[in-house]
């Protein structure tokens, strides 16, 4: 049975050249960036080599790269060092949503107990907020926006650079967590006005356990990890430069062909959208258009997402529920709940994130497997039964 995979937006293969460029490193640039001796400058040249490159496909300087563990290390660091800036100032008012990855939420609710007042814009139906409801919350003493690039669970876009320009304007520094961006939508900091950006290697085929943080020249970073004085003393520890330069390769191949992707995965996703929708009881969470082009969310009434799961793996779909429901909480997801889906329905989630080995065939195997599985798991119920036969009413 082929394996159909179809959770992307979990974590993506390691591309063969991005693999390549990790165990050619290994091998020839085994040195410590640190060492004064040729083996070690050697790889420091590389390293360097590196942050230039993927500077580039941010439209960003070297300087304002730095290496990271990943996305929620650089969401992390982000939002503490802001915290830490606002503080100094007597500023203490951050301003984000209640969709945002738990990196962003989790350290938020941190923040909060040391003293922050956090304010979560709440989303609309689609999963967007807009810049004028930033513009309306910042306040004299708003320290940090976050507002991430495009979601991880219903693939919505949300307006980065108008956001950007309503910060910069008021002087309040933009932080946006990316990482579902890179690689579906082209970025340039500069342009989008962002101040503090936060990517991870792992979501566009590169290695995990690698990231960056991008921090505008002149904001200064707190380090969350502190030894040696790599990064420019904001982040201690020996450079990963296998996974810095395979995520390197990885960005500069995502990044230079995102138009030819799109192109290719978008009808992919759109014709998932149509054949899905057609379950009965069923609905696309998510805006239709301002999605990333490889994102599908749906609800289906009367059924619970991890018996989903479990009987598509039977058949060799890899999809995810995109909620805490896969970490062994039983809680609906926020961001579901969010869009305003009742607990109910918020249960019966399916996330489908396509990736660049998907095919038509897949597609069709999976709209196929999905109806089945669905209509199997409601004939079980009894829930199902009493709506069927009008003793209960169907809420979608
Ligand atoms: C995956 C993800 C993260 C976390 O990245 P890691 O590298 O796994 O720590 C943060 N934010 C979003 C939106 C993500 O999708």
């Amino acid at each position: 049975m082929k394996t159909i995979y179809l959770d992307n937006a979990g974590t993506t293969k390691i591309s063969e050249r991005a693999l390549k460029a990790y165990v050619e490193t290994s091998e020839e640039f085994f040195g410590n960036p640190s060492s004064l001796h040729s083996v070690g400058q050697r790889a420091k040249e590389i390293l360097e080599d590196a942050r230039e490159k993927i500077a580039k496909c941010l439209n960003a300087e070297a300087r304002e790269i730095y290496f990271t563990s990943g996305g929620s290390e650089s969401d992390n660091q982000a939002l503490r060092s802001c915290a830490e800036i606002g503080k100094r100032k007597g500023k203490k008012h951050v301003i984000s949503t209640n969709v945002e990855h738990h990196a962003v939420l989790h350290t938020l609710e941190q923040l909060k107990k040391e003293g922050f007042e956090i304010e979560l814009l709440p989303v609309d139906g689609e999963g967007l907020i807009t810049a004028e409801q930033v513009k309306n919350a910042i306040r004299e003493d708003t320290c940090l926006v976050s507002v991430m690039f495009a979601n991880n669970e219903i693939g919505s876009i949300m307006p980065i650079s108008e956001i950007g320009a309503v910060c910069r304007e008021k002087g309040v520094y933009f932080h946006t967590d990316a990482v579902q961006a890179v690689g579906h939508i082209g970025i340039d900091v500069k342009e989008s006005k962002i101040d503090l950006l936060s990517i991870s290697a792992h979501k566009f085929h590169g290695p995990k356990g690698i990231g960056v943080l991008y921090a505008k020249k002149g904001i200064p970073l707190t380090p969350l990890i502190r030894g040696g004085a790599q990064e420019n003393n904001k982040r201690a520890g020996t450079e990963n430069l296998p996974a810095i330069v395979a995520m390197q390769v990885a960005l500069q191949d995502a990044c230079g062909k995102i138009g030819e992707t799109e192109k290719r995965l978008k009808p992919l996703r759109d014709a998932l959208v149509r054949g899905l929708s057609k379950i009965p009881h069923s609905v696309l969470n998510g805006p239709r258009e301002k999605r990333l082009f490889n994102n599908v969310n749906f609800c289906f009434e009367g059924i619970e997402g991890e018996g989903l799961l479990l009987l598509l793996n039977e058949y060799g779909i890899c999809a995810s529920s995109g909620s805490a429901c896969t970490s062994g909480s039983l809680d609906p997801s926020h961001v579901l709940l969010a869009i305003g889906r009742e607990h109910e329905i918020a249960h019966g989630s399916l996330r489908l994130s396509l990736g660049e080995d998907t095919t038509e065939e897949d597609v069709k195997t999976t709209i196929e497997k999905v109806g089945e599985v669905v209509a199997y798991l409601r004939n079980m119920s009894p829930v199902w039964r009493d709506k069927t036969n009008g003793k209960q009413p169907f809420i979608l």
